[in-house]
């Protein structure tokens, strides 16, 4: 039996991990819980039907409202950035599911890897932004690193059919989101609402904002660098608008193998936790003469700008990619605000990485201060594209 933490499990992911969880009982038993507190009544109930023996929420008051809500429950409630890091790593569990959304999630899931324990990874902002630091950790500690991202985690299959050394480069597909196919012009004017409706995935809002952008495929190419070990000149992306077609590697010989299924997370995560064993499908089989035309066309990189920033940050390595990152969560936040329109998020972005030339980020701290510093830098360019619509 192995024991699961849940880090993020009232997100999206993190219902879809309790859905295949819940499948396979007999193998698996979730021993803790943890997730940001916006949706306290939900952790509540998720804790009520595992029985984890310890929740954790970032927020000391949240802790309070959940004892409460838990009151009579053999769970303990912990509170703050300890208690998420107790939660993936002093918890007793051998397998960690990091599913929080963006840099918050990282000292939690660098804990989990610290302490050599399997890591299903879906927060890839924690690997974007400390990729040198984690993966080290992960040499050092034994710790292993499964991809849920539903690229990589098709890389990781297709990897299986060839040795390293014969991979020519990797092809990460890409929906293109709700405005694919519109010019830089026609993206002014859109809304939230608008970039919240995503054509095939449904997840949650920063990561729905980040595939409309395309930053989210920035953001996964240097997720890529780091699982795989690629430069980025092997990391290539193709838009693939059915989302059948996860991710392809081509192999010297010209041979490239692709990973197809339905667009559902519950496949790549039930992947990632039986790893490396197969069980039963978890969700929808692919129909594929339903599924078919399948086409591919290129990144249109002049009306999504995010993608080619998310090369130029990984090219210029060291902190440059947490401070992409960074900002990026501050830009959307702010976007999703009303405070700035959908096209200036790449200005924003442009403004801190032009800010001053990378440092290292080969530490946490080193880390933990190029993503402060890039939130202060980004909040000052967010309420200078604010002013300039006055
Ligand atoms: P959601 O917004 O749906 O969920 C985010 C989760 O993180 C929630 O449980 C939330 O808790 C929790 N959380 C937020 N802030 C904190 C914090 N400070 N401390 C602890 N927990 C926190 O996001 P998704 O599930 O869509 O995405 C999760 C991660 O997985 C992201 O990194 C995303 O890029 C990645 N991913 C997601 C995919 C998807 O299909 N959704 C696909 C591939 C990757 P609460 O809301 O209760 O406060």
């Amino acid at each position: 039996m192995r024991k699961v933490a849940l880090l993020g499990s009232t997100g999206s992911i993190g219902v879809s991990a309790l859905d295949v969880l819940g499948r396979l009982r007999d193998r698996f038993r979730v021993v803790a819980l943890a997730a940001g507190g916006g949706r306290l009544g939900e952790l509540a109930r998720q804790a009520r039907e595992v029985r984890p023996a310890l929740v954790a929420v970032p927020g000391a008051d949240d802790a309070t409202r959940l004892r409460e809500l838990l009151a009579g429950e053999p769970i303990e409630v912990v509170a703050g950035e300890e208690g998420l890091v107790r939660a993936a790593a002093g918890s007793g569990a051998d397998l960690v599911i990091a599913a929080i959304v963006g840099a918050a999630g990282l000292v939690p899931t660098l804990a989990a890897v610290r302490a050599g324990l399997t890591v299903a990874l879906a927060n890839k902002e924690a690997l974007v932004a400390a990729g040198e630091v984690m993966t080290r950790a992960a040499r050092e500690s034994g710790a292993t690193l499964l991809p849920v991202d539903s690229e990589h985690n098709a890389i990781h299959q297709c990897l299986r059919a060839g040795r390293a050394d014969e991979v020519r480069r990797i092809v990460l597909t890409a929906s293109g989101g709700p405005f694919r196919g519109r010019t830089a012009g026609e993206l002014a004017a859109v809304t939230p609402e608008e970039a919240l409706r995503h054509p095939t995935w449904e997840m949650g809002p920063k990561i729905t904002i980040d595939s409309a952008t395309l930053m989210n495929k920035g953001l996964e190419v240097i997720e890529a660098r780091w699982l795989f070990g690629l430069p980025p000149g092997a990391i290539d992306v193709v838009i693939h608008p059915q989302s059948v077609v996860h991710s392809m590697v081509e192999f010297r010989d010209g041979s490239i193998v692709a990973q197809l299924g339905t667009p559902d997370m519950r496949h790549p995560i039930q992947y990632a936790l039986t790893y490396p064993e197969r069980l039963d499908a978890p969700a929808e089989r692919l129909d594929l003469l339903a599924a078919s035309p399948l086409e591919f066309e290129p990144p249109d990189p002049e009306t999504f700008r995010c993608l080619a920033l998310a090369y130029r940050a990984l090219e210029a390595g060291g902190d440059a990619p947490a401070r992409l990152n960074a900002a990026n969560e501050v830009a959307v936040e702010a976007f999703l605000a009303g405070r700035i329109p959908f096209d200036r998020i790449p200005a924003v972005l442009e403004r801190v990485l032009e800010a001053r030339p990378p440092g290292p980020a080969d530490t946490l701290e080193a880390v933990l201060a190029a993503d402060r510093e890039a939130r202060e830098a980004a909040r000052r360019a967010v309420a200078r594209e604010t002013e300039g619509r006055r």
